[in-house]
Order: C-alpha cells, then sequence, then structure tokens
C-alpha cells in the first residue's frame, strides 16, 4: 500500500510535467480532437448510429480539451464514450474471443514526455483506456496485461463488473457467425469486427496526444493481442511529429510498424500527415494484402484520415465545426454552435 502512494506522488509530479511549457505568442494551431471507430465493411444499417456515437465522441473529447486544457483527457474521454457505447467493439459492446470471453487492449501516451501507459487481456470493467492511464500514472511499469492490470484495476477502485457483463446478444451472434465461416473456410477471410475506437488531439500548443481502445477481433484465441496497445504500431504520440491511432488489420499493422512509420516520414521528410497516411497504409496493404486506416494529426494541427478498407468512421471538432465520414473522401460538415 505504502509502495503504492509513493508511486500516486510521483504520478502527481508526472502529470504536472505532462503540460509542455506553451508560448502561444504567434501560434496558429486551432484545438483538435479526432476519433475513429473502427474500419472494415460496416454494415449500411449500422451507419445512422455509428455516425452518431463518434460525432458525440468528438465532441466530448473537443468540449474536454477547452475546459481543462489537457489533451489527454480529451483522448481518454473521448475514448471513454466509445467505449460506453454497445455500437463499438470496445468496453461494452467487445468482440468475443472463441470462448467466448472479453479480453480487451488498449493505450494512452501523451506526446511532451513520451509517456504511455498499455493493458491487455483485461476483462469485466467498462474503461480500459483510462486502465491504460492510471498505469501509466500510478505504476513503475508502462504495459500490464492480464491478472497484474485487473489488480491495478481493483486498486484504482475500478467497478469490476459480473463475470460475463459485457458479452451482449451482438456479440455472441457475431461470434456464432464467425464460426460457421471458420468451418467453412478453414480460417481464411474470417477476419474482422470493426469498431475499434481510437482518438488524437492536438492543443494551441502543439502538445498531442493519442488512445485506441479494442475489445478484441471476434473468435480470437484466448491470449491474442493485436496492434491497438502496442506503442508506435497501432498507438503513438510524440510532440515532434504527432499523434496516430490505428484500426484494421492488426497483425499485419504491427508487423508493419504502422503508426511510426507515418511519424517518421512527417518528421523526416516534407510530407504532410495525410501523404504520410496514404504512403504507409498502400505500402502496407500490398505487402499483406490486408487493410486498415488511421488518424493523426500533426504537432502543428494538420490532419491526416486514410484508410485503406471498405469504411471507417471517424470525427472530429475543430472550433465550431463538427466533421465526420465513413465511406472514402466523404465529410459532411456541421456547425456546433
Ligand atoms: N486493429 C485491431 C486488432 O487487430 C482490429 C481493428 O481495428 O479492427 O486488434
Amino acid at each position: 500500500m505504502l509502495q503504492y502512494l509513493r508511486i500516486s506522488v510521483v504520478s502527481l509530479i508526472l502529470s504536472i510535467n505532462l503540460r509542455q511549457a506553451c508560448n502561444l505568442v504567434g501560434t496558429s494551431i486551432q484545438p483538435t480532437v479526432l476519433v475513429h471507430g473502427g474500419s472494415g465493411n460496416i454494415a449500411d444499417i449500422k451507419l445512422p448510429k455509428i455516425r452518431l456515437g463518434v460525432k458525440r465522441a468528438a465532441r466530448i473529447g473537443h468540449d474536454v480539451l477547452q475546459r481543462t486544457g489537457s489533451v489527454l483527457d480529451a483522448v481518454e474521454q473521448a475514448v471513454n464514450s466509445l467505449e460506453e457505447d454497445i455500437n463499438f467493439n470496445a468496453g461494452y459492446g467487445s468482440a468475443l474471443t472463441y470462448e467466448s470471453q472479453v479480453e480487451m487492449d488498449a493505450a494512452i501516451m501523451h506526446g511532451a514526455q513520451l509517456e504511455a501507459g498499455c493493458v491487455s487481456l483485461v476483462r469485466d470493467i467498462i474503461h480500459p483506456i483510462t486502465l491504460a492511464r492510471r498505469i501509466m500514472e500510478n505504476t513503475r511499469h508502462r504495459y500490464l496485461a492480464g491478472e497484474g492490470a485487473m489488480r491495478i484495476a481493483a486498486a484504482e477502485g475500478f467497478d469490476i463488473l459480473p463475470k460475463g457483463a459485457l458479452v451482449t446478444t451482438a456479440s455472441l451472434e457475431s461470434l456464432a457467425k464467425f464460426k460457421k465461416i471458420l468451418n467453412k473456410t478453414g480460417g481464411s477471410n474470417s477476419y474482422g469486427s470493426p469498431g475499434t475506437v481510437g482518438a488524437v488531439a492536438v492543443d494551441a500548443c502543439g502538445n498531442v496526444a493519442a488512445a485506441t481502445s479494442i475489445g478484441g477481433i471476434t473468435g480470437k484465441l484466448p491470449g491474442r493481442i493485436g496492434d491497438s496497445p502496442v506503442l508506435g504500431a497501432g498507438t503513438y504520440a510524440d510532440n515532434e511529429s504527432g499523434a496516430v491511432s490505428a484500426t484494421g488489420h492488426g497483425e499485419s499493422i504491427m508487423r508493419f510498424n504502422v503508426v511510426s512509420r507515418v511519424l517518421a516520414l512527417v518528421h523526416h521528410s516534407n510530407c504532410t500527415i495525410q501523404q504520410a497516411a496514404a504512403q504507409v497504409l498502400g505500402e502496407m496493404t500490398k505487402r499483406f494484402n490486408e487493410t486498415a486506416g488511421i488518424i493523426a494529426i500533426d504537432h502543428r494541427g494538420q490532419l491526416g484520415i486514410y484508410f485503406t478498407s471498405q469504411r471507417m468512421s471517424w470525427a472530429y471538432q475543430r472550433g465550431a465545426e463538427l466533421h465526420c465520414g465513413v465511406d472514402p473522401d466523404e465529410d459532411e460538415f456541421e456547425n456546433v454552435i
């Protein structure tokens, strides 16, 4: 317990340090929160609820950013709202393993000090992204999985739900469908459970943060971990380049190190973040014949939204403008003030 209290004091100092000194004179970055709700073949029938969910999350994140000035709070709370939404594959709404269990992964990162927290294989909590943040702030490690992560959840006072509380009728139906396809195809063409969620944010000083949370892929083997919680694969943030959250074929995203390649291109070439996203995802899709999508914000506030999958839901708020899309080249716009 004493050790835990000592770590909490350290975490207070850490959170103060995370706010990079900011001289606003001469900056023209508009604080922005950009979210995604997963990539893949999203069925038409699901679109109205998906659009609503991503727009709500972008607005919540933006509101938090305006009120607290914290990009970390903004991405965490934007993702929290998607973890609570049954229409996404994260928190409540998570996909099931082959054995009908929920095993969730998440990562959160702040670009000022490259501070990060990651969790894998956690169960019976609604907000894995908040647990990832607690691990970053209140432990001497940056990545915990399974039982060890669940102990931190209990110590941090998370509501531990009764076993099976996160299993929904929809996730059971998807698993049954997956097993049928698996039997027919013997494993090929059986990937997919769109609905991973993620958020990236930038403040007026160029501080960036990223967060990604996922319930896993339907029918995965117990213990499987995807790209989402792996820094540099599915999640990364660095004030010297930008913040990225990925979604799509996790095994390929990890092997290709997608988000670190995007940020490296931005850092070491004249590429815009959108060009970098298109180049890296194009190459990944060519190499592995699998698809993915990313949302990204560079440290100057430029946005990157790109996917090689059929669809990816996304939304962002910047000032009074709320933008949203699902299909390639779609950009639906509304004024929210
Ligand atoms: N990238 C996720 C994973 O493989 C899946 C997804 O985003 O659709 O765990």
